[in-house]
């Protein structure tokens, strides 16, 4: 039987990247890239059950090439250094910086001295950076988001077959086998209703955050001493999102949400506003509006609306946009970022979760005693508690600085408004030692010398930074790890 010298597990932003980047630095290497390929459902072994908070998007995961990056908003967000707490992770910002650089360079997007150097040249006397600094905003800080238009799908952008790699589709990884307990001998795989076994001498397992704890509690479970990391499936973090209220300025503005810097033709670059506190991170954009006041019912459809290239809209979601033109037109100015000249603005909060061991995927057997992939996504009453402040300051600065604030969520409707980004994470993360982490620095898991995890179940906090490239960063990162140990 042939033994490739890696398998990839999980074809999505981080096992593609990873592919593409084993395959450049070692070319002689073989790599099998394993890819479940389900779409928008997952298969029927993966049943799964979300107890607790919802996430609000209608579908937050893709199964199948490009994982969710079939999905996603192309938002390439470079965290800052708070956002790697020196308590949660065992590396800080400066030692990933070279890699983000490889991943914004991949991306064909700006890199981070040229961000820099961009940022510097806004015009902010033009847009509602301007507006706020007026010496009132000191502690926020405006910075310019990239975003690939159209977000392109990650494997397809990488052209992943003609490298060469060996990606071996409609392959559903059921579990690991193990050789000795540190020691991984094959997977097995089902392809057409036959199961496989497919060996290597090194296994990445980059299914995503909510299948990669799910595949590690099924294989462990066999064997009870193998894979019993406590921290596995733990920590399931995510961005709460959502709208917080409106603000009308006095004049005006071109909309800065989509600033465009001189010389792009295909990246759009957004506006973000940061707000630290208390070691929080979280942040505030500005959407063009063409309506006062918003409700639930509205937030839903426009949720709705992100994820309407992989599903149909349903009548009640396509009758609440007939009802509501100024909806159909704010999504419209946010898809084609035509910059529109309006003083009202929606503010939406991307709030940075801190999650504790309630938040979580476990493997559980249903009354029906099959088993399911049960996840519980919490967010505790501090984080939310904590989140509603910052909210409030952000609202009361506006009011400081002289706007007039014609809509803002309080604290009794605020959790209702919370959903999730779909930046599931958190769930095998990393630490310094087995009792705070699942994979080491360098994303080996604890105690197994050829099994490692490379995807956002990795990212042990999120701050506010969409999570993807830091994926790609961090499978950067592991690809030069492994040709340098091989
Ligand atoms: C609507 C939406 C918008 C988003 N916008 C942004 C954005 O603008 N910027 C950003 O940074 N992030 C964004 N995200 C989040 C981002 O897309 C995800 O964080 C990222 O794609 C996760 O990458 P991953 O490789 O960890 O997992 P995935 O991309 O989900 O890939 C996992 C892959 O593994 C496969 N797989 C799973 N289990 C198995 C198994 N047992 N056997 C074989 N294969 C398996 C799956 O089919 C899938 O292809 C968005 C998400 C959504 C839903």
């Amino acid at each position: 039987m042939m033994i490739y010298d890696y398998c990839i597990v999980g074809a999505g932003v981080a096992g593609a990247t990873l592919a593409a980047a084993l395959r450049r630095l070692q070319p002689s290497k073989t790599i099998a890239l394993i890819e479940m390929d389900g779409g928008i459902a997952s298969p029927e072994a993966e049943q799964e059950v979300v107890i607790g908070r919802q996430f609000g998007l209608p579908i937050t995961r893709y199964y199948g090439l490009g994982g969710t990056s079939s999905l996603w908003g192309g938002a390439c967000v470079l965290p800052n250094a708070q956002d790697f707490r020196s308590n949660a992770w065992p590396i800080d910002l400066t030692e990933l910086l070279p890699f983000y650089d490889i991943a914004l360079q991949s991306l064909g997007l700006l890199s981070k001295s040229d961000l820099d150097a961009a940022n510097e040249r806004v015009d902010v006397k033009n847009d509602i950076a301007a507006l706020f600094v007026n010496g009132v905003a000191a502690e926020f800080q405006f910075e310019l988001i990239q975003q690939l238009l159209p977000a392109p799908n990650l494997f397809h952008k990488y052209d992943i077959i003609s490298l060469g790699v060996n990606v071996i589709r409609n392959a559903y990884c059921t579990k690991l086998n193990f050789l000795s307990p540190r020691r991984v001998e094959s997977i097995t795989v089902e392809i057409d209703g036959e199961k496989i076994a497919i060996k290597a001498k090194k296994f990445i397992l980059c299914c995503g955050a909510l299948s990669t704890p799910y595949l590690l509690h099924r294989s462990g479970s066999i064997d009870k001493s193998l894979l019993c990391n406590k921290n596995i499936g733990c920590y399931l973090s995510d961005h709460p999102m959502g709208f917080i209220g409106q603000v009308r300025f006095k004049r005006k503005v071109a909309a800065p949400y989509f600033h465009r810097v001189k010389g792009s033709n295909d990246i759009r670059y957004k506006l973000g506003i940061n707000h630290s506190r208390y070691g929080f991170n979280h942040k505030y954009y500005l959407i063009p509006s063409f309506k006062v006041g918003s409700s639930t019912v509205t937030e839903d459809v426009k949720r709705a609306l992100l994820t309407v290239r992989e599903r149909s809209l349903s009548f009640s979601e396509i009758m609440t946009l007939v009802r509501n033109p100024s909806v159909v037109l704010q999504i419209l100015s946010y898809l084609f970022a035509n910059n529109p000249k309006v003083s009202l603005y929606d503010i939406w909060m991307i709030g940075d979760q801190r999650a504790d061991c309630g938040s979580l995927v476990k493997r559980d057997l249903g009354l029906d005693g099959v088993e399911k992939k049960i996840i519980n996504w919490e967010l505790s009453k501090e984080n939310i508690d904590e989140m509603y402040e910052a909210k409030e300051e952000f609202i009361n600065l506006l009011r400081y600085a002289g706007f007039s604030v014609t809509a803002h969520i309080d604290r009794s409707h605020f959790k209702e408004y919370l959903t999730s980004a779909a930046h599931h994470s958190g769930t095998c993360r990393m630490g310094l030692t087995s009792q705070d982490g699942v994979v080491d620095k360098n994303l080996q898991v604890f105690d197994i010398d050829n099994l490692y995890i490379s995807d956002a179940s990795v990212i042990p906090t999120g701050g506010n930074a969409n999570p993807s490239l830091t994926i790609i960063a961090l499978n950067y990162r592991l690809a030069e790890f492994l040709a340098a140990n091989e």
